[in-house]
């Protein structure tokens, strides 16, 4: 890896690895069987990820095994599209359930035939309350609860009620199935909690089967245990929901009885992880979709061109504790350039071109220069690129009255182009209004692969691409979605800190025609601008490209500042 990391760059900690050592060592688990468990409400984002790689990871490394499986009891809100998105995040990040793909509503008739077992044994009963009155009853944090007026209906009564309840006869919200706990707990979740609700919804899968769902404290602990998941592993705000998940699977006749762990969730700056208010981006026309590249979704970051590598760094080096903290943008920035700075290819493309004419190079001809595919790898080789008359560098490589620093290319100025020749600039042509059009130049044939026979030397090398040859494309810049730290924490509303410059289009570049055979998501880097790959609409006809990212680290600098 690399030589430069510093301390605070090391593998964070993972407290869960070590409860789980702990039990195998004293053979409280024989084996270690994890799961993923999303509700398929939405796309996959970054904090997904963080519990994607802690629970496939950790299977991995005690050659367990990880399930995935959809929460799907909320049918108002889930979609196929969904399903079949979050199963490709996945898979695209590396990681295999095999044959262990589950949903919880596999488990509907089982998790009915044990509400029936809770009713049979006085341990659940039928409300009639409406939802507004439930939560009235339940009390506040200082104050107890009181019993519902139907509290103590007969098992039989209950049974029956429960039964047509699942037979149709009743509109939605008119009764549910609560848990028979403590109306007095301490916590709130254990004061009768709901556990089955009346929704006359169809179902992705179920189709119009079910007239009721289970809430999800009653699905996820008993999907869990049919399961015979060792360690369910949760964020921080299930903590609370922890002695009823616990009651549920003393009181009801499961296989297995899980241990619910708890971490915290991963929270970035400069965005948003929440898969409510990414649907608002998507809904509210705020971005092109689930995959517009400036999403924090796996989809998004894949369309971006972020390698999977970049990602599943970056969770285990962001580490799993118990303190919530947030995480900097900047750092994920970090560990995508560690990887692609290895790995990506080098090619060359100008953004904004200036076009400039070698005045002393023969007309109509054109020559091959070799140039390397990466600088620190010389096994990818090195390509063909072609050189003629005409070329275009970039418009801020020229200055027609440069400050002392710079030293591109201005009147006068001997600079190097990329693999190619010393060129002078020798005329400025200008439009009407004064802009720069043009530049005429000449060349010295004794320079050819950058470097002059009598060893004199220049401060600049630019890149560029011949003008005859090059292709013309589209690209994409991107900014941060939002320009506050904490969107929203101002005014309230997330949407009011979007940033206006978040997409930046630039039509016109011109790129090396090899940019052309690239495959969507893989990102090159363009010499001395950044990393950039075809979005998956990108044609031969009308390439276009997204910005992954740019070259400067600013968390590198920051750190490196201490
Ligand atoms: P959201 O708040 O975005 O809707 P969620 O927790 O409701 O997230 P689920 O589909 O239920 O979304 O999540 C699946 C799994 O991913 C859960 O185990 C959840 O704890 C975990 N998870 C979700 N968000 C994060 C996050 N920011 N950090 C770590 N884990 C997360
Ligand atoms: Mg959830």
């Amino acid at each position: 890896m690399n030589e430069n990391k510093n301390e605070t760059e090391e593998i964070a900690g993972n407290f869960i690895r070590d409860i789980i050592a702990e039990d195998l060592a004293q053979g409280r688990a024989k084996t270690v069987i994890t799961r993923f468990p999303p509700e398929p409400n939405g796309y996959l984002h970054l904090g997904h990820a963080k519990s994607i790689c802690l629970n496939f990871g950790l299977a991995q490394e005690f050659n367990g095994q990880c399930h995935l499986r959809f929460d799907d009891t909320n049918p108002i809100k889930e979609e196929m599209e969904f399903i079949e998105a979050i199963q490709e995040d996945v898979r695209w990040l590396g990681f295999d359930w095999r044959e262990h793909l589950y949903y919880a509503s596999d488990y509907f008739e089982t998790l009915y035939l044990w509400a029936e077992n809770l009713i049979e044994a006085g341990k659940a009963y039928v409300d009639d309350l409406s939802a507004d009155e439930i939560r009235e009853y339940r009390g506040t944090l200082t104050e107890p609860g009181k019993n519902s007026p139907h509290r103590d209906r007969a098992p039989e009564e209950n049974l029956d009620l429960f039964r047509r309840m699942r037979a149709g006869e009743f509109t939605d919200g008119a009764r549910v199935l609560r848990a028979k706990i403590d109306m007095a707990s301490g916590n709130i979740n254990l004061r009768d909690p709901v556990i089955y609700r009346i929704l006359n919804a169809e179902h992705p899968r179920t189709g119009k089967t079910w007239s009721i769902y289970p809430t999800y404290d009653f699905a996820h602990g008993q999907s869990d245990a049919i399961e015979g998941i060792t360690h369910s592993l949760c964020t921080l705000e299930f903590e609370d929901h922890r002695p009823l998940y616990d009651w549920l699977t003393e009181n009801l006749p499961v296989p297995t009885r899980p241990k619910q762990i708890e971490f915290a969730r991963l929270n970035l700056d400069y965005t948003v992880l929440s898969k409510r208010l990414l649907t608002e981006l998507v809904t509210g026309g705020h971005v092109e979709g689930w995959d517009d590249p400036r999403m924090p979704t796996i989809s998004g970051l894949r369309r971006r061109g972020l390698p999977a590598a970049a990602i599943i760094d970056f969770a285990q080096r962001i580490g799993i504790t118990k303190s919530g903290s947030t995480v900097e943008m900047a750092f994920l920035e970090h560990c995508t350039r560690e990887i692609l700075n290895q790995t990506a290819e080098r090619r060359l493309a100008v953004l904004r071109p200036l076009k400039v004419v070698i005045d002393n190079y023969p007309q109509g001809e054109t020559e091959e220069l070799a140039a390397a595919n990466h600088p620190g790898d010389e096994s990818v080789g090195t390509r063909t690129i072609l050189f003629s008359r005409e070329i275009f560098i970039e418009q801020d490589d020229f200055m027609e009255d440069p400050p002392k620093k710079f030293f591109r290319m201005s009147p006068g100025r001997e600079v190097r182009l990329r693999y190619g020749y010393f060129i002078t600039c020798t005329d400025v042509i200008k439009d009407a209004a004064g802009n720069v059009t043009e530049l005429r130049c000449s060349y010295d044939p004794e320079t050819r692969g950058g470097n002059a026979p009598d060893g004199r030397k220049v401060k600049g090398t630019i890149h560029w691409v011949s003008a005859e040859h090059a292709i013309t494309a589209e690209v994409r810049l991107y900014d941060y979605l939002f320009h506050k730290p904490v969107p929203g924490s101002e005014s309230g509303n997330f949407i009011d800190d979007l940033n206006p410059g978040s997409l930046d289009v630039l039509s016109g570049c011109k790129f090396e025609p090899s940019l052309l055979d690239l495959a969507p998501g893989v990102a090159v880097q363009f010499e001395r601008q950044g990393y950039f790959c075809p979005d998956p609409t990108s044609t031969t006809d009308k390439p276009v490209f997204n910005q992954t990212i740019g070259l400067r680290d600013s968390w590198a600098k920051e750190k490196a500042k201490g």
